[in-house]
């Protein structure tokens, strides 16, 4: 006899991992939306003296942290919650909030871990589909909420699009969602956006709505996605209460706490490494758009572009691949057609230019454009 699993993991998705793991150091990875940087010496330095004291639990409050980011974004420390990674926090929020019977809206294609909230949860997910320029549909999205709404997801700027609304607009959405329905805005990208313009400037939205959470991330520009750490900053204490009451204790391990909390002192770096990544989006940008391709104006650091009819991306993310060139095929999170390519290094982006020139000599060609 086989081991009998519950129903819900017949329904949770498998997560569409890159590949390219074993492929060795030849690769250009531009299928994660990782920072081309390594972690900076300091911080490999913190993590490092953790470690020397691995045989103690962490600090289950992670005060050092909690305090640091507290105090950088001028919150208390008890309204900042932590996960290993900000993935942590969207499943935990998605064990406290929802149950059979409770609903959450987010917008499609977005995140790829959104639809698992439902899967795991037996909640209904609404899907409300990006418009035309593959921005969010606050309007449409405003007008899904219910009495059985628990749980609305804004990304901003949007996964897999890079799109992103103006806190202006979503300070407007904010207003017209009953103050018992939770709002995650994630923000794992925030620091590259320039319609956003300050990673800072969505707190003041904090003030106004303790339903709101801002949810953040050490994975991208940080560049510590090995490490696993996210953080969330919350409207008010009850969030980071429910997803604390929801989890183990020891999700953030010692190294990783140390490493987070020593990065967080060097904005420097972070600011260096968004003006570099915004110049080579910019010059990306324009390098596919001469070509014919149709792009999304991005505020991330990757790009979303139609390279083919729907459903032929795949082969396009094949050639690529061939090519020693790996990104994400839009099929898989919800765009055929299109694929999502990370901003790397000016080797890796002259190569991924090169490989999809030899793929389509023509440029964007028959059904790419637009
Ligand atoms: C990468 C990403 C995250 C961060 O995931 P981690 O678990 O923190 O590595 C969260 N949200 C979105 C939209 C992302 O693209």
């Amino acid at each position: 006899m086989a081991i009998e699993f519950a129903q819900k993991t017949r329904r949770i998705p498998v997560y569409p991992a890159a590949a390219g793991y074993s492929l060795g150091s030849e690769v250009a990875m531009l299928a994660s939306n990782e920072a081309v940087f390594g972690p900076l010496e300091p911080v490999i330095e913190a993590a490092r003296r953790a470690v020397i004291g691995a045989n103690r639990y962490p600090d289950p409050s992670y005060r050092e942290l909690r305090d640091a980011l507290g105090e950088r974004h001028g919150l208390p420390a008890s309204r900042v919650a932590l996960g290993a990674g900000s993935c942590d926090l969207l499943l935990a929020a998605g064990e406290a909030l929802l149950e059979p019977g409770a609903e959450l809206v987010y917008a499609w294609p977005s995140f790829s871990m959104y639809p698992h909230l439902a899967a795991a949860t037996g909640a209904r997910a609404i899907e409300v589909p990006l418009t035309g320029e593959a921005v969010h549909d606050l309007e449409a999205m405003a007008a899904e909420i219910t009495v059985a709404t628990r749980l609305v997801l804004l990304c901003n700027p949007n996964n897999p699009t890079g799109t992103a609304l103006e806190l202006g607009a979503i300070a407007a959405f904010l207003q017209r969602v009953p103050d018992h329905v939770c709002v995650i805005l994630d923000e794992a990208y925030v620091e590259f956006s320039l319609t956003v313009g300050d990673p800072l400037a969505s707190l003041e939205l904090l003030e106004a709505h303790p339903n709101l959470v801002l949810l953040r991330t050490f994975s991208k520009v940080y560049g510590l996605a090995g490490l696993r750490v996210g953080y969330a900053l919350c409207g008010s204490e009850s969030f980071r209460v429910a997803v604390d009451q929801v989890r183990q204790p020891f999700y953030l391990s010692a190294a990783a706490q140390a490493a987070a909390t020593e990065a967080l002192r060097h904005q420097d770096a972070v600011e260096q490494r968004v003006t570099a990544t915004v110049a080579a989006r910019t010059e990306l940008t324009a390098a596919l758009a001469q070509r014919g391709y149709w792009l999304p104006s991005s505020d991330a650091n990757f790009l979303w572009v139609r390279v083919s009819d729907e459903g032929a991306d795949a082969d396009v993310v094949a050639g690529l691949r061939e090519r020693g060139v790996l990104v994400r095929g839009g099929s898989a999170l919800g765009g055929p057609g299109f694929l999502r390519v990370t901003v790397g290094s000016e080797r890796e982006n002259a190569r991924f230019l090169a490989a999809l020139d030899a793929l389509n000599p023509a440029g964007a060609g028959q059904g790419a454009g637009r």
